[in-house]
């Protein structure tokens, strides 16, 4: 197909300016522009955050997440629409928010920044905090996401092992479990982070028994998708201390709603799905889709194709 013209839909607007993405790409030999629903099907091709019915009539569709659940496939497949998407950016920008995560839980500093709130001075137990060095943390996931969060956590003295459908070897990795070995995965770590994608066999794959299986001390960790969790069997574990805490990125409903019992449990750190948030987030964006505009020209395969 030919390209001339290039949409970046609004709804980027949650992760970036989309005119910082149309300026940045600017200079391609084709028209570029902030465009909302109505001027999809004038479009070519489009860059979103989210899926419109409208993108069935263009060509092709970047999303500038790497997860891509929200796009029904068989459509796309159907109507001739190419799908791709954003991984392969995201591995340090993560890998650096869970280790923020662990460094709050290991030297308290969630509770520094809660007791602030009050202005209250309140020296935590002598034996709350630890030391990060030397724990173990297991890894579901051992893609981008996965291998930059263990490249961070190794570099903080952390021991990684991965989760992944075979058990083949994966750099950053000291030692690598098939996801049917799950539950003996996780029995010896004291943090178990999600970097998983929602698919039909990875939805509720952390259920009670993985939490069952997890140490009394450990932290569960998901920066992946809510729905890979059984959210309500992580409550049970959390309200019953099967497992310490938990720090949460995605949710099974997001925004989570304010009823949540995991807003105000003891021990739970809830950031809202922005593990992956940076200023350079558009340049990262806009480097595959330029990359994916040339090798259209040549005919070549797209970059991150998933549809
Ligand atoms: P990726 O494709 O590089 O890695 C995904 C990994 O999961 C792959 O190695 C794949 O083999 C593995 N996998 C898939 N199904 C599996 C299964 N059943 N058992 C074991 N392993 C399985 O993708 P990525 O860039 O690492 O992103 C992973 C997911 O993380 C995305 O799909 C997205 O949902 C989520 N994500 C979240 C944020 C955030 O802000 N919280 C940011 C980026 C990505």
């Amino acid at each position: 197909f030919e390209l001339e013209r290039l949409g970046v839909h609004d709804s980027v607007e949650a992760v970036f300016p989309p005119s910082e993405l149309a300026d940045f790409l600017a200079d391609l030999p084709l028209e570029v522009g902030v465009i909302g629903d109505d001027e999809i099907a004038a479009c070519d091709a489009a860059v979103t955050l989210e899926h419109r019915e409208a993108f069935l009539e263009v060509d092709w569709v970047h999303s500038i997440q790497a997860g891509v659940d929200r796009f029904p496939f068989g459509e796309f497949e159907a109507d001739d629409v190419i799908l791709t998407n954003s991984t392969g950016i995201h591995d340090r920008w993560v890998g650096e928010t869970v280790a923020g995560y662990l460094l709050s839980f290991a030297r308290r500093l969630h509770d520094h920044v809660a007791n602030q709130q009050e202005r209250r001075w309140d020296q935590p137990e002598w034996d709350e905090g630890f030391t990060l060095s030397g724990t173990t943390a297991c890894v579901l996931g051992t893609g981008t996401l996965g291998s930059g969060v263990a490249e961070v956590l190794g570099s903080l003295g952390v021991r990684v092992t991965g989760v992944r459908r075979s058990a083949e070897p994966v750099p950053g990795f000291e030692e690598v479990y098939a996801t049917d070995n799950l539950l003996e995965a996780v029995a010896d770590a004291e943090f178990v982070i999600v970097t998983l994608p929602l698919t039909d066999e990875t939805r509720h794959l952390v259920d009670a028994d993985v939490f069952e299986a997890m140490r009394e001390d450990a932290y569960f960790v998901n920066v992946g998708r809510g729905p890979v969790v059984d959210e309500a069997a992580l409550i049970d574990a959390l309200e019953s201390e099967t497992i310490e805490g938990a720090a949460l990125d995605v949710f099974e409903t997001e925004p989570l709603p304010e009823e949540s019992p995991l807003w105000e449990l003891d021990e739970v750190i809830v950031t809202p799905h922005c593990a992956a948030f940076t200023e350079d987030y558009f340049r990262a964006v806009g480097d595959i889709v330029r990359e994916n505009v040339s090798r259209l020209e040549s005919g070549e395969e797209f970059y991150n194709r998933v549809v």
